[in-house]
């Protein structure tokens, strides 16, 4: 029987690789995504697509409101920061920062891999590339891991000892793009922007879609969804 892999599937080209990795690795995916009452829900369907396309056995859509809480552009009433060039956009943590936001996911991803029966999670956080966020450094990530295993029925009765891949966490966005084409990750189906406009389309100026451009220039790719 194959191993089981919780998956954090947003919708994007990290989460869409990271998924595309476990599955060329023999895992059979619980893909887990998140309705957090972000400004770019639209992410949401790209995901359904994406779990269906990589054959999850399952895609869990949890609902959970991170508007109440807020401060961060994604969940708030705060301007999405737009035309920001490349050294501006590297340099501290943006605005679109959610609070907590992989510590959340990673907590229900933590519950629903204990239900299952699962010992491994992947993760699409990279650390290059002007991510800027703190919850995407791996310092953070074997913390989190080593916090997992004192946290659960099954870590404390020893049944399992819990690993979070993190595939992607020390390439680029093109050697992302690279790794996903080469696995056969179907990008048309990923979202990126923060901040579609009123038909559903990319803004094509956010932080996330101009890294998803120059990721896709660098990689020596045409982009399906802004080509
Ligand atoms: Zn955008």
């Amino acid at each position: 029987m194959k191993q089981r892999a919780v998956v954090l599937m947003s919708g994007g080209i990290d989460s869409a690789t990271a998924a595309a990795v476990a599955r060329d690795e023999g895992y059979e995916l619980h893909a887990l995504t998140f309705r957090y009452g972000q400004r770019h829900a639209r992410e949401v369907e790209s995901a359904k697509r994406l779990a269906a396309a990589l054959d999850a056995k399952q895609h869990l859509i949890v609902d959970l409101d991170l508007r109440q809480i807020g401060g961060s552009a994604l969940t708030d009433q705060i301007p999405v920061p737009k035309g920001r060039g490349l050294e501006e956009i590297g340099t501290g943590i943006p605005v679109t920062y959610v609070p907590a936001r992989n510590t959340i996911f990673l907590a229900y991803a933590l519950a629903w891999a204990e239900v299952l029966g699962s010992e491994d999670i992947f993760l699409g956080v990279n650390a290059l590339d002007y991510s800027g966020y703190p919850d995407c450094r791996p310092e953070y990530i074997s913390a989190f891991e080593r916090m997992a295993n004192l946290a659960t029925k099954a870590g404390v009765e020893g049944r399992s000892a819990l690993t979070i891949h993190t595939p992607l966490i020390h390439l680029t966005k093109a050697q992302i793009i690279q790794r996903g084409v080469a696995l056969g990750v179907d990008f048309a189906l990923t979202w990126s922007c923060y901040d579609p406009t009123p038909d559903r389309q990319p803004c094509r100026a956010c932080d996330s879609c101009i890294l998803r451009q120059k990721g896709f220039a660098e990689a020596g790719f045409p982009d399906p969804v802004f080509s």
